[in-house]
């Protein structure tokens, strides 16, 4: 099943408990704008090199679209559109005044030099700069993209409308970048994941936790668990997985990461290392934490899981099919646009920092996601309950319903 036809799945699910007509599924579904460009660089050994970029803006009914930019060698067309409209759904569900967007460039960016990928980002915002804009559609980073990227489009992005650095967030602390910005996405996984354990009558420090990918969001979502009690007993990266039962040392491995030459894991010595496919089986474990790519519970692979509570740190970890058996099983997932949506909140403050001229501290930014969060979760949860359905349909259900009020007060629906 492709990614849009998997994110249409939950949104009828969801739907279905709306009282809804067709036709305004369908408006609500459909993608605003797609647009697909090329991206021309020469390469550092002077040939040519062609890529397809790639953003689409799925609503804008709650103010302008949001959301991140992919480089990575799946990025294609259905994959752009179902993150944009899984940033419809996240920005509504933590009740940003945003709409959603997602884009991106097919490239596999560790094959390229960092001169490569700045000429390929400039490329791309010559390409797509009209279409992008503080008061229309604002990037952020995503898979394969950090926070030099982000100033690289940013100055690109400049040279045709001027000094505006509201129109990306993401960017560098020190240009104009939010403090906590980079923690953001696992510091709220890691909120909402304490959150919910206690909510289901577990103890932190009895809880085993394992998390797939070491990235951005995994390695800070580990960090923040770790300082608070839980047995990270697993993690893995694209080097396999790093297994102790007595729990890893997160510490530890954050140095030997920012060591690697790669950022890898690879030698890492204070764990067992088993292959890659062994981080979604092990057992025993409680919480799994997919932090990597999407799609990676499947109906083939639903039955070896073992844990108890799945949150989902990375958009999309969970298929359609072995969501609804997880559901079946009792298990809780707690689902992407509500787990990872502390990433776009705190692009959110940089962007009201940005058009106030203003600078708030760590403490600050901490404090008002955590208030997001919280807030977002227990919205959620009380949603569930009221109507009995899982997590992800109730978190679906409050999505839709913002952005339907705000469709019809515009008169768009
Ligand atoms: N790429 C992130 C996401 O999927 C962040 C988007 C943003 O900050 O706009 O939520």
């Amino acid at each position: 099943m492709k990614a849009f036809e998997a994110t249409r799945y939950f949104f009828s699910k969801a739907a279905e408990q709306l009282d809804m007509s067709d036709e305004l599924k369908e408006a609500l579904l459909m993608p605003d704008r797609e647009i697909q460009v090329q991206v021309t660089i020469r390469r550092d050994d002077g040939r040519l090199a062609n890529f397809v970029g790639f953003r689409v803006q799925h609503d804008h009914a709650r103010g302008p679209m949001k959301g991140g930019l992919r480089y990575h060698q799946e990025v294609d067309l259905d994959e752009s559109r179902a993150l944009a409209s899984l940033m419809t759904w996240k920005t509504a569900v933590v009740n940003l005044p945003y709409g959603g967007a997602k884009g991106g460039i097919g490239v596999d960016p560790s094959q390229f030099s960092c001169n490569e990928i700045e000429r390929m980002t400039r490329a791309f915002v010559d390409q797509i700069h009209d279409i992008v804009g503080p008061d229309t559609d604002i990037p952020a980073p995503d898979m394969g993209t950090d926070h030099q990227v982000m100033s690289w489009f940013r100055n690109q992005w400049e040279k045709y409308h001027g000094f505006n650095p509201a129109v990306i967030t993401g960017k560098p602390v020190e240009e104009y970048g939010a403090k906590g910005r980079e923690e953001a996405t696992g510091r709220g996984v890691g909120t909402l994941t304490q959150k919910l354990i206690k909510r289901l009558g577990m103890t932190p420090d009895k809880t085993r936790v394992a998390i797939q990918g070491f990235g951005n969001v995994g390695s800070h979502a580990g960090k923040f668990l770790y300082e608070g009690q839980f047995p990270i007993v697993a993690v893995s990266d694209i080097t396999g997985t790093y297994y102790n039962e007595d729990g890893l040392n997160i510490q530890k491995l954050l140095r030997h990461k920012l060591a690697h030459p790669k950022g890898l894991l690879e030698g890492f010595e204070g764990a067992e290392h088993l292959p890659l496919d062994a981080l979604l089986k092990l057992d025993p474990v409680d919480v799994l934490i997919p932090a990597a790519l999407g799609g990676v519970i499947t109906e083939d692979n639903v039955d070896t899981i073992k844990a108890k509570v799945i949150v989902e740190a990375a958009n999309g970890p969970v298929h359609p099919g072995a969501d609804d058996v997880l559901n079946e099983r009792g298990v809780t997932v707690l689902p992407d646009i509500l787990a990872n949506a502390g990433g776009v909140t705190v692009s959110y403050f940089e962007w009201v920092q940005n058009r106030q001229h203003y600078r708030w501290s760590l403490d600050r930014v901490r404090q008002e996601l955590d208030h997001t969060m919280n807030e977002a979760f227990e919205d959620v949860w009380q949603m569930a309950g009221q109507h009995e359905v899982s997590l992800r349909t109730a978190a679906y259900m409050i999505g839709i319903s913002r952005v339907r009020r705000a469709s019809e007060l515009a008169g768009l629906a």
